[in-house]
C-alpha cells in the first residue's frame, strides 16, 4: 500500500524513566526519537528522585525548545510482598505464609514473606484467590491465623514459581479498607506540586470520591494540577462515567487491570474505557507492555506494533512504554518504533474522523463553535489554530480526529506542557496581551516564524471574545497573514 510523505506523528508517547533513562543525555536523545511526555513512577522514586527527574527533563527541554509534559504517577494502595533474600522457589501445591510484617525478611528459600499491606489479614477470607508478581504466581488463601503477635494469610500455591523481592501482589475481588492515597502518596504530591509536574495520576481508583480526596489535597496545596485516574480495578471499569466527570484524564492500565479481571476481558475493556472517555472529551493513554518484548530484543513482536496501532484506532490519545524505557535494554529503540507504528496507521485508510454524533457534548457556545470548525476545516485539510486558557477547547478540536495540524497557542506555559499528552496538538506560547485582535496577531507571528504555516494558508480560527474567559465563541476561515 503506498504510504504518503511523513507527518509529524500525532499520537504522542508517554515514556517512564527509570535507570535504563533517566541520564541528561538520554532524556535528550529520547525526545528527539519522539517522546512527548515523562512518566515519573511514584512506585520507584524517592523526593531526591523526583525532583531530580524533573530538573532534568525541564532542563534538555529548554536546551532543546521542545514542550515536554511530566507526569507524576503516585503509587497508590499498590500491594507488595516484602523483602526475600536471593530468590524464593514455590511450587505447586506448597504452603506460603504472608506475614502482616512490613519489615520482615524472607530468608533460606523459607516460604514466610512480609507485605506492605498488613490490613490483608482483615480483608480476605478463606478461598480468596491471590496473585503474585502481576498474576505470574497464584494461590488461594486456606486460612488466617490471629494467634500470634501479627496475624498471618496462609496461602495455597496453585501455580508456583519463583517470587523475588517486592513483588506486586493482587488481591482481585476482595473490598480492600484502605483510601486510593496513601500517606506515600500524600508526601508525593506535595513534592510534585512543588516542582510543578504538569499531570498527577491516581492508582487503583474505584470511584469518583477516590478521586476527589486528591483533587482536595491539589486545592489545598493551591495548585490545578489536571488528574489522570488510573483504570485497573474492575470497580473503577463499572464507575467509569462518575470517574470521567471529575478526572481530566483516564489510563487504561492493563499491567494490574490485567490481574485484577481476568485477562480475556482485558481487550473489551480497554475499548470500552476509551469509547466513554472520548465521548467525554476526556484524554486517554493506553499503558502497559505495548512493547513488552522489547525490553530483551531490539525488535518487537508482530502482535505487539498491532496492539499499539489497534489502541491508536480504538481511539487514545497517547501510548506509554514502562519496562521498555524504565529498565530494558532497548529504550531508544522502543520510542523509535511506538513512533513509526502510530505514524503509520494514522495516516493508513483504516484511520477514521470521529462521526459527528459521537463527538463530545460540550457547554454552549463551545459546543457549536467546535462543531462549526470541523464543518469549517474541509474536512480537515485547513489547519486548526486554537487560541486557549486551559486547554479544552483544543483537547475537543483534538477529538474530532481530524487531518488538519492543531496548533493550541497559550499563554499558560503549564497548558502548553499539559496539552503535550493529547492527540494532535502542537501547543505554543503566546505573550499575555489585552484583545483578541492581538492574541490572533501574535500566534500568528508565532506560528508564521517558526515556519508551521506558510504566508496566505488557509486556517481555521478558534478564540475567545476577551482573552481571559473559559469560552470559546469566536470562529474565523481566513489566509493567515491577511487579516489586520
Ligand atoms: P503501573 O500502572 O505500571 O504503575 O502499575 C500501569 C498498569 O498497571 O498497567
Ligand atoms: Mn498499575
Amino acid at each position: 500500500m503506498p504510504t504518503s510523505p511523513r507527518q509529524p506523528t500525532r499520537s504522542k508517547i508517554l515514556v517512564t524513566l527509570g535507570p535504563a533513562s533517566w541520564e541528561e543525555a538520554q532524556i535528550e536523545a529520547l525526545i528527539d526519537a519522539g517522546a512527548d511526555c515523562f512518566r515519573i513512577n511514584g512506585s520507584h522514586a524517592d523526593h531526591a528522585g523526583i525532583r531530580r527527574q524533573v530538573a532534568r527533563v525541564r532542563k534538555v527541554a529548554l536546551r532543546r525548545d521542545r514542550a515536554v509534559g511530566i507526569l507524576l504517577d503516585l503509587q497508590g494502595p499498590k500491594i507488595r510482598i516484602g523483602k526475600v533474600e536471593g530468590q524464593l522457589e514455590l511450587r505447586d501445591g506448597s504452603l506460603l505464609t504472608v506475614v502482616m510484617d512490613d519489615t520482615l525478611v524472607c530468608r533460606d528459600g523459607a516460604p514466610r514473606v512480609g507485605t506492605t499491606y498488613p490490613e490483608m489479614a482483615k480483608d480476605v477470607t478463606i478461598g480468596d484467590r491471590v496473585l503474585f508478581a502481576d498474576g505470574l504466581l497464584s494461590g488461594v488463601v486456606e486460612g488466617v491465623d490471629h494467634a500470634g503477635p501479627v496475624p498471618e494469610v496462609l496461602i495455597r500455591m496453585e501455580v508456583g514459581g519463583t517470587l523475588t523481592s517486592n513483588k506486586g501482589l493482587n488481591l482481585p475481588g476482595v473490598r480492600m479498607s484502605v483510601p486510593s492515597m496513601t500517606e506515600k502518596d500524600l508526601a508525593d504530591v506535595v513534592v510534585g506540586v512543588e516542582v510543578g509536574v504538569d499531570w498527577v495520576a491516581l492508582s487503583f481508583v474505584r470511584t469518583a470520591a477516590d478521586v476527589m480526596v486528591l483533587r482536595d489535597e491539589l486545592t489545598r496545596l493551591g495548585a490545578d494540577t489536571p488528574i489522570v485516574a488510573k483504570i485497573e480495578k474492575p470497580d473503577g471499569v463499572d464507575n467509569i462515567d462518575e470517574i470521567l466527570d471529575v478526572a481530566e484524564a483516564v489510563m487504561v492500565a492493563r499491567g494490574d487491570l490485567g490481574v485484577e479481571v481476568s485477562l480475556e476481558k482485558v481487550p473489551v475493556y480497554q475499548k470500552h474505557i476509551i469509547e466513554r472517555a472520548s465521548r467525554r472529551g476526556r484524554v486517554v493513554i493506553t499503558a502497559t507492555q505495548m512493547l513488552d518484548s522489547m525490553e530483551r530484543n531490539p525488535r518487537p513482536t508482530r502482535a505487539e506494533t498491532t496492539d499499539v496501532a489497534n489502541a491508536i484506532l480504538d481511539g487514545t490519545d497517547a501510548v506509554m512504554l514502562s519496562g521498555e524505557t524504565a529498565t530494558g535494554r532497548y529504550p531508544l529503540e522502543s520510542v523509535r518504533t511506538m513512533d513509526r507504528i502510530a505514524n503509520e496507521v494514522e495516516n493508513s485508510v483504516f484511520f477514521h474522523r470521529t462521526p459527528e454524533e459521537r463527538l463530545p457534548r460540550l457547554p454552549e457556545p463551545t459546543d457549536s463553535i467546535i462543531r462549526a470548525a470541523t464543518l469549517a476545516s474541509k474536512n480537515g485539510q485547513r489547519p486548526f489554530v486554537v487560541f486557549t486558557w486551559s486547554g479544552a477547547s483544543a483537547i475537543a478540536v483534538s477529538k474530532a480526529r481530524l487531518p488538519g495540524r492543531i496548533f493550541a497557542l497559550t499563554p499558560d506555559p503549564r497548558v502548553v506542557d499539559r496539552l503535550q499528552l493529547v492527540w494532535g496538538v502542537e501547543a505554543f506560547l503566546v505573550p499575555r496581551v489585552r484583545s483578541t485582535d492581538e492574541l490572533i496577531a501574535a500566534g500568528e507571528h508565532v506560528l508564521l516564524s517558526k515556519g508551521l504555516l506558510r504566508r496566505g494558508e488557509e486556517i481555521v480560527v478558534l478564540a475567545g471574545r476577551t482573552p481571559h474567559h473559559g469560552t470559546t465563541n469566536v470562529l474565523k476561515v481566513y489566509a493567515i497573514g491577511s487579516e489586520p
